[in-house]
């Protein structure tokens, strides 16, 4: 049985079986097997390293794609994807909060309460902080 036919069969029996209505799909598919399909010919001609695992066209596919989830998650873990939106900070300066100067309390849109233990939102906001709070938090806010 000569090479191709041989590729021919091989991609028959493993195509990666996904369902896409993208046009390119089918070549990128291709494609894939066909880099996977060399891949496990030389794979085959190599010299038998001793005590390696042997492997035919499916344990070698997965073994690939073990291999790539593997390292993809090991990355995960480094840097993650997507990349974490920064969160707004809303915590003002320690300096700037308990400086008990000019924090007056204003009446704006309703926003999270930032004092401490404080679950709830309130319309008010101190104007200097630029925070959130409640009449009742706004002065444990600003307290040292
Ligand atoms: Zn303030
Ligand atoms: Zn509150």
């Amino acid at each position: 049985m000569g090479g191709v036919d041989r590729l021919d069969q091989n991609l028959a029996c493993y195509m990666i079986q996904h369902r896409s209505k993208k046009w390119y799909w089918p070549i990128f598919r291709f494609c894939v097997d066909l880099a996977v399909q060399n891949a496990f010919q030389l794979y085959r001609m190599q010299e038998k390293i001793p005590g390696a695992p042997e492997h035919d066209l499916l344990s070698f596919r997965r073994q690939i794609a073990q291999t790539y989830v593997q390292t993809l998650s090991m990355k995960k873990n480094s840097v993650p994807y997507p990349p974490p939106r920064v969160a707004v900070d809303r915590r003002v300066l320690t300096e700037v909060r308990t400086d008990a100067t000019d924090h007056w309390i204003a009446q704006g849109t309703q926003r999270r309460c930032v004092a401490l233990g404080c679950k709830g939102t309130s319309v008010f906001y101190c104007e200097k902080c630029n925070v959130g709070l409640h009449p009742g938090c706004f002065k444990a806010f600003h307290c040292k």
